[in-house]
């Protein structure tokens, strides 16, 4: 018998919660008949921008077109080399092959982000660019990466679709580079009702690229300038995620919470490798995601999944090397011994505290047995 059934997300009670001050607002946008590119999505991109203090923020359809419209942005292409983690979301080695691109994976770090000491040997005379992938909210070791960037010549793309607010050193993830991307898919830090995503960047003239590329190469003018896409962000979307950018730290500082719980109840656990709690140092994480490492991991998650706790593991269980039809570099040892051990446990606000402490004790009573 299960006391209590704990999803490892749940939509509509998040929806619930903000329901009455979204309702008027959709009404608003819809009854002025404000669909694509209007003013929620300039008020967004201008207040994204001021929040992560860039100069230019672009909404796009979501956070894989954004990786596209950076590394094209950026001309990256045929017969580049960009160097990406292999524990990602395929996505990012898509974005790298859609461009003509070849991927080359990285290992990563015993925190899963992307590992400066195996990045300079991965260095060929066609390498281009390197795409560090901020994962679970986390930033990676920039200050390391940015230094083997300079010495290659190399410029840095960072896919920070799970990192909005997370910073490394004072400065925020998106901001390392000459582009960063977000994505606003529904489980993301900063999910909308549907896809959508953004480029951020300082350089004018990356921010010119982009808004052509996002609207079939057509400048306000009407002139077409070069062939585009049709890549824009929803204004509908652009307004819910506007109001939902305005009560973004609160969202940070209860995953922070979270993470600061688990780590309290569980941080003694031989059996487990835990991601590091959250401090005000070096590293300020957000917490998309509670990624840790489990002994038994398969028998852990089948044993909270009776105990009603569901957990997952990202993208169906594979790092991208592990997928043979995309032909892929696997000489990754690091990234293919986290592989058989990884998973998360449940990270989002609509968690009580009470269900914190149960998924805990559900995961010390596996391991007592
Ligand atoms: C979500 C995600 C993306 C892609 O974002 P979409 O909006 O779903 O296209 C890219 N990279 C990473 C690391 C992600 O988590």
């Amino acid at each position: 018998m299960t006391s209590r059934i704990i999803p490892f997300f749940n939509y509509p009670v998040l929806y619930e919660r903000q329901k009455k001050d979204l309702l008027p607002l959709i009404d608003e946008i819809l009854s002025g008949g404000r669909y694509i590119m209007q003013k929620e999505l300039e008020n967004f991109e201008s207040d994204l921008a001021r929040y992560l203090d860039v100069k230019y923020a672009l909404g796009v359809a979501d956070g894989t077109m954004a990786l596209i419209l950076a590394l094209k942005a950026s001309n990256i292409g045929l017969g580049d080399e960009v160097l990406v983690p292999s524990h990602t979301f395929v996505a990012s080695a898509a974005a790298i092959a859609h461009v003509g691109a070849t991927p080359v994976l990285v290992e990563c770090d015993w925190t899963h982000l992307m590992d400066p000491g195996d990045l300079e040997r991965r260095i060929t005379s066609k390498t281009k660019a390197i795409m560090p992938v901020q994962l679970n909210g986390r930033v990676a070791e920039m200050n390391k990466i940015i230094d083997i960037a300079k010495r290659n010549g190399l410029i840095i793309i960072e896919d920070a679709a799970q990192a909005l607010g997370a910073k490394f050193k004072g400065e925020f993830a998106g901001t390392f580079g000459v582009a960063g991307t977000f994505s606003f898919y529904p489980s993301k830090t900063l999910g909308g009702f549907g896809d959508g995503g953004a480029v951020v960047t300082n350089d004018s003239r990356v921010a010119d690229s982009v808004r052509l590329l996002r609207d079939h190469g057509r400048h306000p003018s009407g002139e077409v300038m070069q062939w585009g896409f049709n890549s824009r962000l929803d204004n509908l979307q652009a307004g819910i995620l506007g109001y939902k950018l305005k009560h973004y730290s609160k969202e940070i500082e209860r995953r922070r919470e979270i993470a600061a719980l688990y780590h309290g109840s569980l941080d003694g656990l031989e059996a487990l490798k835990l991601p590091p709690p959250p401090s005000d140092g070096d590293h300020f994480d957000i917490f998309q995601n509670y990624e840790i490492e489990a002994d038994y991991r398969d028998e852990l998650r089948a044993y909270l999944d009776v105990q009603g706790v569901k957990t997952i593991i990202q993208w169906g269980g594979k790092v991208i090397h592990q997928y043979p039809s995309l032909g892929l570099n696997k000489d990754l040892p690091m990234t293919e011994l986290m592989s058989r051990r990884y998973m998360l446990l449940p990270m989002n606000t609509s968690l009580s505290n009470e269900d914190i402490s149960y998924i805990c004790e559900q995961i010390l009573t596996f391991y007592r047995r």
